[in-house]
């Protein structure tokens, strides 16, 4: 496991009451996609009676609802948690300190970093109750529409797992598929090649070369070329420069 997937597996997501199992089904995924693994059901109705209807739901996060634990209390569901934050479609006039779901992955991590935390969501058509809104340190909500403000709680599961796994730092691992831009030496050398072959082509005006080969850098610059990015276009100067000889 790495750091990373350690931190995360202390984020634990509960859901209270679910009435439909296709639900928890759609919650596995979408916590499978964000790299969360820990599934808490207390009381859900219908499961495991429709267990079929909720793995048919979980596509390829089979293994993550096999894996949950059910349990009869939220009580039961946040032992050992330091934090525990609810998530609500509806502000209440009672002051729980309301979050952004960024504001509460925000909180997650850095919690989660040395203890366990838990994200609740309530059942379908109420929500969390009074009683265990005040089981939670803070409350979250996600912007929405105030006309319509009650997303299917897979999808409220979803938009606040992504935002978790984006806090984590998780997401970066992928963005720049390994590649280091080049050094700066190796920068230079390609921008001397550069120059030197648009002189042999016959392309540059020395009156005009400086201004030319300083729009050039920039641009080069903002690319960030990577070692093998940078062998490639002087492969094609060295080629045209070649061309250029025999003629
Ligand atoms: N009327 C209920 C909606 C229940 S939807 C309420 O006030 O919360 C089921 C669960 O999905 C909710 O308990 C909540 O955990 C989550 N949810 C739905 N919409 C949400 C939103 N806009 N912000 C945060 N959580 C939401």
């Amino acid at each position: 496991m790495t750091g990373d997937t350690q931190m995360l597996s202390r984020i634990r997501i509960v859901l209270v009451n679910t009435t439909h199992p296709g639900n928890i089904g759609a919650v596995a995924r979408a916590m499978k996609n964000m790299s969360l693994s820990r599934l808490v059901l207390v009381s859900p109705s219908r499961y495991p009676e429709q267990a079929d209807v909720a793995f048919a739901r979980a596509s390829g996060a089979h293994d993550l609802l096999s894996a949950a634990t059910t349990v009869d209390s939220l009580d039961e569901a946040v032992a050992g948690c330091r934090l525990i934050m609810g998530s609500s479609a509806r502000s209440r006039t009672i002051g729980w300190p309301m979050l952004t779901p960024r504001q509460c992955a925000a909180k997650a991590v850095d919690a989660a970093g040395e203890s366990d935390v838990a994200l609740v969501f309530g059942t379908e058509r109420t929500g969390l109750t009074n009683d265990e809104l005040d089981r939670c340190h803070h409350l979250v909500q996600i912007p929405t529409n105030p006309e319509y403000s009650s997303l299917n709680i897979a999808m409220a599961v979803q938009v606040i797992a992504y935002e978790v796994m984006v806090a984590s730092g998780q997401h970066a691992v992928n963005t720049n598929r390994g590649r280091l831009p080049a050094t700066a030496e190796k920068f230079d050398g390609f921008m001397q090649h550069l120059e030197q072959a648009l002189d042999d082509i016959g392309f540059s005006d020395p009156r005009r070369s400086d201004k030319l080969m300083r729009r050039l850098r920039r641009m080069f610059l903002r690319a960030q070329p990577d070692p093998d990015e940078l062998n490639l276009l002087r492969g094609i100067l060295s080629a045209a420069q070649g061309r250029k000889s025999m003629r």
